[in-house]
Formats: C-alpha cells, sequence, structure tokens
C-alpha cells in the first residue's frame, strides 16, 4: 500500500510572515497540495473549491468538468496520467476531455488555440488543467474568459514538471504576433503538485526547472533598479523576503536535481510554487523576470519565426541568469572607475536612432517588419517614460554610491550562479542549450533583448550609459563564459 504525505502549503501563512501590514495584493491560489500521492487529492480539491463558491456538495448534480491537456502522453508509475485523473473525476463530475492541438511538435498559446480553451470552458463548472506551464497558461485564460462573461468556474491546474514558476500567479505568457508576451490571465484557485509525477517528468524538465530557479538571483536588482528609474513604482521588500526563504536550503537540494532523487525535486516543486506566488501578490513578473527573461524571449522569438522547436524556457533563464549577473557585475565595475560626474548618452534617448535600432534588430528574423512594430511599441512606450523620468535618472547616477550597496545584495555573483547550475545538472553555457544555440544567436540575443520590452533592465541603465555596444555585450558574455568554466574547476 503506497503512503501519501502529501500536503497543504499553508500560504496564507507564509504571505503574512512576509507582508504583516497586508500591502501586497491579495493571493486568489487558495489550495496548494504538494508531495507524495497528491494525484489522488485532484477530485476532493475540485469538489471543496465548488463548495465553497456555490455550495455543491456531493451526490448533488454532477457538476461540469472541462479537462484541458496536450496530446502528450505522460506516465506516473506507470499508467497513464490523463487516464488516472478523468477517471477519478468522472466518479464525482460530468466530465468532458479537450485535447488542444496546434499541429505543431509542441503547443504554442497562439489565439485559435486559446479560442478553443475558451469555447470547451465556456459552460463547465470546474476546469482541470493537466499538464506543464503551456497548458497551465492557457487554462487560466479560458478561466479568465469565462469569468468576462460572468461566469466563474474553478480552476485546478493539475502539475506534471517542475520546469517553470508560473504554475502559481496570475499572468499567462501568450504569443502575439510572433513576440512572447506576459498578459494578465487569473489565479488558479488550486494547484496540486503530485511527487511522483513531477519525479517522473524527463530529467531535462526539473532541470530547466533549476534553471528557471536562478532568476531570483538576479531579476530583483533589475525590478529595484526600476523603481528606482521610476519606471516601476510597485517595488516591495515583501516578495523578496519571500524568496530569501525560498532561497535559503537551495544548495542542500541542488545536487539532487541533477540525479531526480524525489526529495529534491519536491524542494524544486514548492520553491518555484512559492516563486509564482511571490510574483502575483507583487501583481507584477518584474520580480523574477528581468534581462534573464528577456534573452530567453529572444531566443523563442528566433526560433519560433525559423519554425525550429523552442528551447525548455528555464534552461535558457537559467544559461541567461549568468549573463545578466555579468552584466551588473560590469555595471559595479565601471561605475567604480568612472572618474567625474556620470552623463547619459544623449542617442541613447532619441527615438528616430532607436527606432533605426528596433528595425535593424528584429528585420533579422523577420523581413516584413511584424515583429519591429510589436517590439517597437513596447520599447518606445520605455524610452519615453524613461525621457519623461530624466532628472531622476540623473538624480539615481548622482546618489549611484548610496544605492549601490542594496542592489549589490539583489544579485548573486556570475560565478556562484553558474556553479548552482552545474551542481544541478542544467544548462550553464548557450552552447549546452537544446537545441544548442551558436555563438552568434546569442550574442543577437543578448545584444538586442532590452529592444523587445517595456521592462527596464541592467542593459537599460548600460544602454543610456553608451556602454552597451557589440563590443560591451561581448565582454558580458565573456565574463559569463569565464564564470562558467571557473565554477566546472570548483565543482566536482
Ligand atoms: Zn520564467
Amino acid at each position: 500500500m503506497s503512503v501519501h504525505t502529501y500536503a497543504l502549503e499553508p500560504v496564507d501563512d507564509l504571505l503574512r510572515s512576509v507582508d504583516p501590514d497586508l500591502q501586497l495584493a491579495p493571493c486568489g491560489l487558495r489550495r496548494l497540495v504538494l508531495g507524495s500521492g497528491a494525484i489522488t487529492a485532484v477530485g476532493d480539491t475540485v469538489l471543496d473549491l465548488l463548495g465553497q463558491e456555490r455550495g455543491v456538495q456531493a451526490g448533488t448534480d454532477r457538476p461540469r468538468v472541462t479537462l484541458l491537456m496536450d496530446a502528450t502522453r505522460i506516465l506516473r508509475a506507470g499508467s497513464d496520467l490523463k487516464e488516472l485523473v478523468e477517471q477519478q473525476l468522472g466518479e464525482r463530475f460530468a466530465v468532458q476531455r479537450t485535447v488542444l492541438d496546434d499541429g505543431q511538435p509542441e503547443l504554442h498559446v497562439v489565439d485559435e488555440v486559446l479560442d478553443a480553451a475558451a469555447e470547451a470552458a465556456c459552460d463547465a463548472d470546474a476546469i482541470v488543467a493537466v499538464g506543464g506551464g503551456t497548458i497551465s497558461d492557457i487554462a487560466k485564460v479560458a478561466a479568465q474568459r469565462a469569468r468576462s462573461h460572468g461566469r466563474r468556474p474553478v480552476l485546478v491546474s493539475v502539475q506534471t514538471a517542475a520546469s517553470v514558476d508560473g504554475y502559481t500567479d496570475h499572468v499567462s505568457v501568450v504569443l502575439r504576433d510572433g513576440v512572447k508576451r506576459t498578459v494578465p490571465s487569473c489565479w488558479p484557485d488550486g494547484v496540486v503538485s503530485d511527487a511522483e509525477t513531477i519525479a517522473g517528468a524527463p530529467a531535462e524538465m526539473n532541470r530547466a526547472g533549476f534553471g528557471e530557479m536562478t532568476s531570483m538571483l538576479v531579476a530583483p536588482a533589475d525590478w529595484r533598479l526600476a523603481s528606482l528609474v521610476g519606471t516601476d513604482e510597485g517595488f516591495h521588500p515583501g516578495p523578496i523576503r519571500l524568496l530569501t526563504m525560498v532561497g535559503e536550503d537551495l544548495d542542500t537540494w541542488s545536487r539532487g536535481v541533477k540525479v531526480g532523487d524525489p526529495e529534491a525535486v519536491a524542494a524544486l516543486t514548492r520553491a518555484l510554487a512559492l516563486r509564482g506566488i511571490a510574483t502575483g501578490v507583487a501583481d507584477t513578473t518584474a520580480v523574477l523576470s528581468g534581462m534573464e527573461h528577456l534573452v530567453s524571449h529572444m531566443l523563442d522569438l528566433y526560433h519560433t519565426e525559423h519554425h525550429l522547436p523552442m528551447g525548455l524556457h528555464g534552461a535558457q533563464v537559467g544559461v541567461a541568469s549568468v549573463v545578466a549577473a555579468a552584466a551588473w557585475e560590469m555595471l559595479f565595475e565601471r561605475m567604480a572607475a568612472h572618474v567625474g560626474p556620470l552623463r547619459l548618452d544623449g542617442a541613447a534617448l532619441d527615438p528616430a536612432r532607436a527606432r533605426a535600432g528596433v528595425d535593424d534588430a528584429f528585420g533579422f528574423v523577420d523581413p516584413t517588419g511584424r515583429i519591429a512594430q510589436e517590439c517597437w511599441r513596447d520599447y518606445s512606450a520605455k524610452l519615453s517614460t524613461v525621457s519623461r523620468l530624466r532628472p531622476r535618472l540623473e538624480h539615481l547616477l548622482s546618489s549611484w554610491p548610496a544605492h549601490e550597496p542594496e542592489l549589490r545584495t539583489l544579485v548573486r555573483p556570475s560565478l556562484d550562479i553558474a556553479a548552482g547550475l552545474r551542481a544541478a545538472g542544467s544548462a550553464a553555457s548557450f552552447a549546452e542549450l537544446e537545441p544548442r544555440v551558436e555563438t552568434d544567436l546569442a550574442r543577437w540575443a543578448v545584444r538586442h533583448c532590452a529592444l523587445m520590452r517595456n521592462r527596464l533592465t541592467v542593459v537599460d541603465l548600460l544602454t543610456f550609459l553608451g556602454w552597451w555596444t557589440s563590443t560591451d555585450a561581448d565582454e558580458v558574455l565573456d565574463r559569463a563564459r569565464t564564470a562558467v568554466s571557473l565554477s566546472e574547476q570548483g565543482v566536482s
């Protein structure tokens, strides 16, 4: 007989401990079920949540459940996971299974797929999504659309890999005009993370999850920088405190992720879940998504446009986190070495020049100009905000020594990040990614990453200082390469 050790994570208690004054956005996730045998709790979780919503009790009219999934077969201890969930739900609910398929080898979050999911879920009492981050993102949009039509289906996500942290927040990443965009969707009411399912996921998925984790070692510095410049006023230490709790014991289980140790994978799953909650209650993904995510999105953009398979998001984020840490290191060193007052590079703030730069960067992947247009919409907004806030940016530069110590606490050395990735068996360099990212593509993605999105990062500050030429971007890539090779010497 199997022993079930799953438990409800006390999310509310954790949040109260990091945000006693309740200044953060409320957390819409009401049930986070983690651990061994958690899969047996899917039906109860849906029933509990339905009961809370509208007083439905077991034995009354069978509530309608839409089961959303992709076509990938997933095994749990030798059994078909999706069959298992369908059977379990079928004992209590009227279940309708919808398999989403856009004809591509991997499902993309495009309009037709979102429409199909929303249609399938439009009159459901509950939506149960079984799958990875993509399915979870699609289900959140479907639930959101139902809400906009005055319905309120319960949404439960059954997580099948610990590859990303997007299960436990209220945004979705969608593909718009070939570019990945984060859009508001809705919180899942419940997330079920079954240890056996997740430990049985392909090793590279969970290793990618570790890569995703490393963004918390760099992105908070970008978020703080944006708040100092004034482009993002939402900075709050609460989510950072929550992340510190997540990161505390990271070194103790990173090696276990490499060998697929169930306890280490469970620790990774919990850490990713809390990360998702941190971005959700901060009401911005900026907490955990800075330069490293932009680089990953650039790679996705390139691969999608060329009809090539996309790499795993988390694996790309891990590699790019080493690069982002290296960019911060270059900034800190140049600031320290600079003599005299720091000046902004007027050319970098010139819209006409910036527009030419965006056209140039994205014309490389899409000669029709569609992607450049989409990116310019976002980048021009960032540029005009920064131009408006120029006095504040100049003040930041003149008072840099007062802010630097705090920023330094929010970014870990590139060498430490590379060593962590190595320990967990995750990719640490572009060449180790699958598909392999060649040097020229990596240079393109890093050099132009700031142009794809309206989010301020260390690269924007470097750009406005005139310190982001191709030579500068190459220097950062060199620094990242050095960190990776030093970590190889230091880690057995
Ligand atoms: Zn991510």
